[in-house]
């Protein structure tokens, strides 16, 4: 199928590094289209929305910003840092939206972080408006690719 100039486009922003050091696509070969169903398969699977992630997302973060730049339990599972710096970042579809520089990590606490899921995921500000408008979780080898799977795994 054809690409119409509007995707051609936006596929283009996506993979420059422009906005992002190494654009959003990293080295996934996909097209944004693919990388979007692909994901949204695998949320879809897990009995969750991406708004609903998204939700839980930004939840997390807004509790960890009152500690900035240290790490707050979140609840008995989860412990959260946020760090902030300086500006906005625009999202690449074309419509109005900017979001502050501001990037979540976050861990588990308890037993599970001794196992071997242990494991630091984190999170732009922009990544929870891509999951949750665009269904959007980066390209593979993005620096802000975000695996479906593990994100519902920690966050849930
Ligand atoms: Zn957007």
């Amino acid at each position: 199928m054809k690409e119409s100039p509007q995707t051609k486009r936006l596929e283009d922003i996506l993979r420059s590094s422009k906005l992002a050091a190494d654009g959003f696509l990293g080295e996934d070969a996909r097209s944004v289209s693919e990388i979007i169903e692909n994901d949204l398969a695998v949320v879809s699977k897990s009995g969750f929305t991406k708004e609903q992630i998204a939700a839980r997302m930004r939840d997390i973060t807004d509790k960890a910003i009152s500690l900035l730049g240290n790490w707050t339990e979140i609840d008995q599972k989860l412990l959260a840092r946020v760090d902030e710096a300086k500006g906005f970042i625009v999202c690449p579809w074309p419509h109005t939206g900017r979001f502050a520089k501001r990037v979540t990590y976050v861990k588990f606490t308890g037993p599970r972080a001794a196992s071997r899921e242990s494991q630091v995921i984190k999170w732009s500000d922009l990544n929870i408006h891509f999951i949750e408008l665009h269904g959007f979780f980066e390209g593979k080898g993005s620096n802000f690719r975000i695996e479906p799977k593990d994100l519902i795994n920690i966050i849930f």
